[in-house]
């Protein structure tokens, strides 16, 4: 579904991303770890374009990632993106939230697209917030409404960029709660996180990434049992 190769990224002297190579199957679950500054974020930017790249291919369904205009917000809308802080739309309400793409970019009716939003809202559980607004809710719930407002748009991929770093532990499990039912669901699933019994249970692959590299690619079972290089084993020492 997508594929990255021999994608490099710089930011000044700094090489962030170097030689990425990486295919990411429909309905597999990659969770991403590694050392802060690796180039985590900076990767899954990548994908849906938040960021360029200097050199190599980044393709969805066999197409190279447009550069502009509607096939750019398409892009957008078909790889969906929660990020460590919320970033809701403040003077919209939940509801509002959820529907704005799918009118904007999706070109839905509104009826369609508040029957879709309440339906989404119901399945992350803050169905009865919708009329709220963003600060109104808890992180907990803000992240559950990221969640729907991305699914709201049909993506093909959804990448997960530290979703739980920001929350309050109690938080945490409702919205890993809410990444687990759709990596069950099939979804595509591109997760950056530091929680590591998420990755564990809901991963398919793990990606390890440190200083701009994928240094080790495995199943999560031989990730964590029997991590080959230093780096990672360096990394498992240091966290778990
Ligand atoms: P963390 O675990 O802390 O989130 P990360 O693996 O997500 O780290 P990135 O955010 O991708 O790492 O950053 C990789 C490197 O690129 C870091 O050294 C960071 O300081 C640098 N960097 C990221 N964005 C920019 C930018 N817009 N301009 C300059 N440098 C940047
Ligand atoms: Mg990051």
């Amino acid at each position: 579904l997508v594929v990255l190769s021999r994608v490099n990224k710089h930011f000044g002297e700094l090489h962030v991303l170097q030689d990425i190579d990486l295919t990411i199957a429909r309905g597999e679950v990659v969770v991403v770890i590694g050392p802060s500054g690796g180039g985590k974020s900076t990767l899954c930017r990548a994908i849906n374009r938040l960021e360029t790249i200097d050199s190599g291919e980044i393709s969805i369904d066999g197409r190279p990632l447009p550069a502009e205009g509607r096939e750019l917000a398409a892009l957008r809308a078909d790889v969906g993106m929660v990020f460590q802080s919320f970033n809701l739309f403040a003077h919209k309400t939940v509801l509002q939230n959820v529907t704005l793409g799918q009118i904007k970019v999706r070109g839905k009716d509104r009826r369609a697209a508040d029957e879709r939003a309440r339906r989404l809202l119901d399945e992350v559980g803050v169905a009865t917030q919708a009329d709220k607004y963003p600060a109104q809710l808890s992180g907990g719930q803000q992240q559950r409404v990221a969640i729907a407002r991305a699914l709201a748009m049909d993506p093909k991929i959804m990448l997960f960029d530290e979703p739980t770093s920001a929350l309050d532990p109690e938080m945490i499990n409702e919205v890993l709660e809410v990444m687990r039912r759709l990596a069950r669901d099939g979804m595509t699933m591109v997760v950056v996180t530091h929680e590591m019994g998420f990755a564990r249970s809901a991963a398919n692959r793990v990606v390890f990434m440190a200083e701009g590299r994928i240094v080790e690619e495995t199943t999560p079972d031989r990730f964590f049992s029997n991590p080959r290089s230093e780096r990672a084993k360096d990394f498992l020492s240091k966290i778990l």
